[in-house]
């Protein structure tokens, strides 16, 4: 029914009925606690967007107190993210779409740089609309929690981006009062398209870790970055 229901919503929101429930889609929407989209597939078919799974291979990235590891939850939520994206019509690329680093050298030496230029390669090749690169936060406390979005700084799309995907983020999981953040990434500074580094939560933080291997909360983190990259495409940006 959900993947029934956000084609619906995508098609005609507020317009469309569910056979045998009796319930327009908004309402339906509602009762899910989604927020329901006000734009059609036909905003998202002229769109590519280019998803980058943080790390992999060699390099886990961040590792939670149980063991849980970034690389393995940025791939599982790259992945629901790019069902929801093609579902609504636009072209997906993932920069990776296993447990191994993209580029020549991958598995063979650590080489950071390499790693992320491949990427960023990817994204140019590809002429994406968007650059979202998926990770996990650590840090040395485990009260830290929340979602928190990066964009390079001076970058006017990579900040309304970044800051539309941070309110859907904040709406869907949890309001941390996060805002969006700019800094210096590789990936943003190299990147054409608008990019963003989309931290899903802390896995610091114990609760979180937990909640982050959760499919039903990796489809939530999924929905609201969805969410966040369509309002921004139809000019929204921020609610
Ligand atoms: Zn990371």
């Amino acid at each position: 029914m959900k993947k029934y229901l956000i084609i619906l919503l995508l098609l005609a929101p507020g317009l469309v009925y569910l056979p045998g429930t009796g319930l327009s889609a908004e309402n339906e929407a509602e009762t899910l606690n989604f927020a329901a989209q006000p734009v059609a597939s036909f905003e998202m078919i002229k769109h590519t967007v280019v998803l980058d799974p943080g790390h992999g291979g060699i390099d886990p990235g961040a590792v939670g107190p149980s063991g849980v590891l970034e690389k393995d939850v940025a791939l599982s939520i790259s992945k629901r993210l790019a069902s929801l994206f093609r579902q609504s019509g636009a072209k997906v690329v993932l920069t990776r779409d296993k447990d191994k680093e993209p580029g020549k050298g991958a598995g063979r030496v650590p080489d950071k740089v390499g790693d992320l230029a491949h990427r960023v390669k990817i994204s140019e090749q590809s002429r994406a609309d968007v650059f979202l690169s998926i990770h996990l936060n650590s840090f040395s406390g485990s009260g830290e929690y929340g979602a928190q979005v990066f964009y390079q700084s001076g970058s006017a799309e990579g900040e309304k981006l970044a800051k539309s995907i941070q309110s859907q983020l904040n709406i869907c999981l949890v309001d941390s009062g996060r805002e969006a953040l700019p800094g210096d990434f590789f990936v943003c500074r190299n990147s054409s398209a608008p990019a963003v580094i989309i931290e899903v939560g802390f896995l610091s933080n114990p609760e979180e870790e937990k909640e982050l291997t959760e499919p039903f909360y990796q489809t939530r983190a999924s929905w609201a970055i969805f969410s966040g990259v369509v309002n921004y495409f139809a000019g929204e940006g921020v609610s």
